[in-house]
């Protein structure tokens, strides 16, 4: 097929899917051909449709060939795909007029329509997505979804010899920074040419938000709401506010913020942003150990690996009162007896608070956190012990607190292994990969010599892995129950 063709079926594809306007068409095609080194270009009629992906991959191979990139690493044909997917991109400021004429017509039509940008774009990498592996484990706590995570691009050799050669100064400051907007990319910053961020006002804050989507989404519509101005994450007051006001303006979607200290928080603590999205996170379904009424809001202690209380009502004032009331007490709470101390040299209790709407009324999850180390756990006393490190070594953010396991990559072709030595017989040790899972393996390899299905057999003892990191981070043990409650109890008095 000629680079004419195939970029007809690429005008075709955009005209299809609502991407390119008529007005825009010869605009975009001169963007294309200066992309491609082309001086003219001919309208052919397309009949068959082409594969969006199969499409796009030929005409990476064509830029490669005719050396229009340099060299055929993840990122640079990233970085020169975003590109040609912006030529039909509207710019940033169009891009929330339609938004927002869209909200005219409801909240979930206005994200229905810029997550279809976003897909359609390839700004949502669906098909690195599909290369999840993603399953169900049936535990104590009810189901946990798990997710081993095959499609965000793990650093190959050859990406990394391009970073040391290419050292890059401080720009965009971070990812989630705003002047990502248009980005063309680098080596190490993604590409982000097809990148559009929405204007948002929360909590009386005019437009100094914005709301994005995640390229390499966990859950269904995985947001990101953060604060345009580089700032660092915090949990507070006017937290709990932004997460309330979020919900009120978009009612069919579910928000968090990751606790604001080190080890309980997530990944990006530099720039203060919420995850959202069109989710049912296991926490939701878990059962209610405890049930109290206080000034029209329902307390409940749930039965969960972390200390997890919900807060139903159906007035945010209310609600937010009482958020603040066991927030306040909980930054002061020690017990000395369950290694719990509020403050040493900093401060070490803080919550991860998670909001949505259920039948119409506010749930606001507050999940208690603290951060101390001690010589013994110097990773964190509320954090997974090092012996499920094999498993999962990162922080355990908002996601996996609401049930969802983000696990690495590795652990694919690590299980594969496994399972080949199970069946055959081989010898663990040869195997350097495995080293770190030796001791997990000699606990499981007897039970797992009875089963039929070995795969789904690992599965599940990954799953009862992280059902165990998640109890590391809880506060309040499954013992000391009565101590959970008793806090609750004067918390809300
Ligand atoms: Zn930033």
């Amino acid at each position: 097929m000629t680079i004419n063709t195939l970029l007809n079926h690429l005008l075709k594809y955009a005209e299809k899917n609502q991407i390119l306007q008529p007005d825009d068409r010869d605009y975009a095609i001169n963007q294309l051909l200066y992309l491609f080194s082309l001086q003219s270009f001919i309208p052919e009629n397309i009949h068959e449709d082409l594969d969006f992906f199969q499409l796009l991959e030929a005409l990476i191979d064509y830029a490669m060939k005719n050396k229009l990139i340099s060299d055929d690493s993840e990122s640079t044909c990233d970085n020169f795909e975003a590109k040609m997917m912006d030529s039909f991109l509207p710019r940033p400021s169009e891009m929330n007029r339609l938004f927002y004429q869209h909200y005219k017509d409801g909240p979930k039509v206005a994200t229905d329509y810029f997550y279809h940008i976003s897909q359609a774009t390839n700004y949502i990498k669906t098909n690195r997505i599909k290369k999840n592996i993603s399953y169900k484990y049936q535990g104590k706590y009810g189901s946990l979804d798990i997710t081993i995570n095959l499609s965000k691009p793990e650093k190959d050799p050859k990406t990394i010899a391009l970073v040391n050669n290419n050292k890059t100064d401080n720009y965009p400051a971070c990812a989630l920074c705003m002047e990502n907007v248009g980005f063309y990319g680098t080596s190490e910053k993604a590409a982000r040419s097809n990148h559009r961020v929405i204007s948002m006002t929360l909590n009386h804050e005019k437009n100094e938000w914005g709301f994005q989507y995640s390229p390499y989404s966990y859950y269904n519509e995985h947001c990101i709401i953060l604060k345009k101005n580089h700032e660092p994450m915090r949990v507070d007051h006017n937290t709990f506010k932004e997460l309330i006001d979020f919900i009120n303006k978009f009612p069919h979607y579910l928000i968090g913020s990751n606790a604001g200290l080190p080890i309980v928080g997530g990944s990006i603590l530099s720039h203060y942003h919420f995850q959202g999205g069109r989710f049912d996170f296991p926490i939701e379904k878990a059962k209610v150990l405890q049930h109290f009424k206080k000034r029209h809001v329902e307390v409940e202690i749930l039965d969960w690996p972390l200390s997890v209380i919900r807060l139903t009502g159906n007035n945010e004032f209310n609600l937010l009162d009482m958020v603040i009331a066991i927030f306040e007490s909980w930054k002061q709470y020690s017990n000395a007896s369950l290694g719990i101390h509020s403050e040493t040299t900093e401060k070490h209790n803080t919550i991860t608070p998670i909001v949505k709407l259920k039948d119409g009324k506010y749930q606001f999850y507050i999940v208690l956190r603290n951060n101390l180390t001690t010589s013994e756990r110097p990773y964190g006393l509320f954090h997974p012990r090092d012996e499920y490190f094999h498993i999962k070594k990162e922080n355990i953010g908002l996601i996996e607190v609401m049930g969802l396991a983000v696990l690495p990559g590795r652990l694919k072709s690590e299980l594969d292994l496994i399972k080949k030595c199970m069946i055959e017989n081989l010898d663990f040790a040869q195997f350097p990969d495995l080293e770190k899972h030796l001791i997990w393996i000699n606990e499981i390899k007897d039970k797992a010599m009875n089963e039929i299905d070995i795969d789904s057999f690992l599965k599940q003892e990954v799953g009862k892995v992280f059902e165990l990191v998640l109890e590391d981070c809880g506060v309040f043990k499954a013992k000391d129950y009565k101590s959970f409650e008793h806090f609750v109890l004067k918390a809300i008095e």
